[in-house]
């Protein structure tokens, strides 16, 4: 379970943000390339292995009164206006902690005509008045090779809201072919479609790499492959 900082007491309208950067690209998934503004909130409900942003939720490594802060809605969606962007992402940390606190930034999106993209682990069932405001769900339910639990990383009734959106897509981190049957597994058991399978990699040499002994077995079981353009542009920069 990811740790949450205990000192954090937030006003009504505040929500705990790790970050809230742009514009940039979407670097990920079915929306790649597409210039965005991201918010990044605080707080994770899992502690994966290879988490690329464990200054969101891993108190042992990170200080939570430097990586977080409260930050008011209003604020947040002026940070935003200044990116002028198409999208707008909002990831973490796991969003969806504090999804109804989200619901005036949603509806401020909506009021400006920005899609909104949320990325999720998949362990949460989304609120109706979230899922009504959400152009797309990047779902990436974990494997075993985040270290994670079985019972905590998945989540049925959380998938099974997820997939009744019609706006979901479901991406999954691998490192290398071998977890591909895995990835089948999940998908078999709770029909999950359609199928992004990302390489794991904070470098752009290991995302080839891994891209290209992915590729042709994801070809073969009919999904799609993501890369990780910011890291391609920028490697494992913050705020990118
Ligand atoms: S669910 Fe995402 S943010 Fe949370 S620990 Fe795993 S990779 Fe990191």
């Amino acid at each position: 379970m990811g740790r949450v900082p205990a000192d954090l007491t937030l006003g009504d309208d505040e929500l705990v943000v790790a970050e809230v950067f742009g514009p940039t690209f979407q670097g990920e998934g079915p929306s790649l390339g597409r210039r965005a503004g991201f918010l990044r909130l605080g707080r994770c409900n899992l502690d994966c292995s290879w988490c690329d942003t464990p200054y969101t939720w891993d108190w042992d490594r990170f200080d939570p009164a430097t990586e977080l802060r409260h930050e008011p809605v209003a604020s947040i969606l002026a940070r935003l206006d200044a990116m002028a962007p198409e999208i707008v992402v909002i990831t973490g940390g796991e969003p969806l902690l504090q999804q109804r606190r989200l619901i005036p930034v949603l509806e401020g999106c909506a009021a400006r005509g920005w899609p909104v993209e949320i990325e999720t682990n998949g362990t949460i069932v989304p609120d109706e008045r979230v899922v009504a405001l959400v152009r797309r769900w990047n779902v990436s339910p974990k494997l075993a090779n985040s270290g994670v639990p079985f019972e905590q990383r998945i989540r049925s009734e959380a998938l099974a809201a997820l997939r009744a959106t019609g706006r979901a897509e479901f991406k999954f981190v691998v490192a290398e072919a071998d977890d591909l049957g895995e990835v089948a597994e999940l998908v078999d058991a709770h029909g999950l479609n359609p199928v992004w399978v990302m390489p794991e990699g904070t470098d752009p040499i290991t995302l080839l790499d891994r891209s290209q002994k992915l590729a042709d077995a994801v070809l073969e079981r009919g999904w799609n492959l993501t890369s990780r353009l910011h890291v391609l542009l920028w490697g494992d920069q913050r705020g990118r």
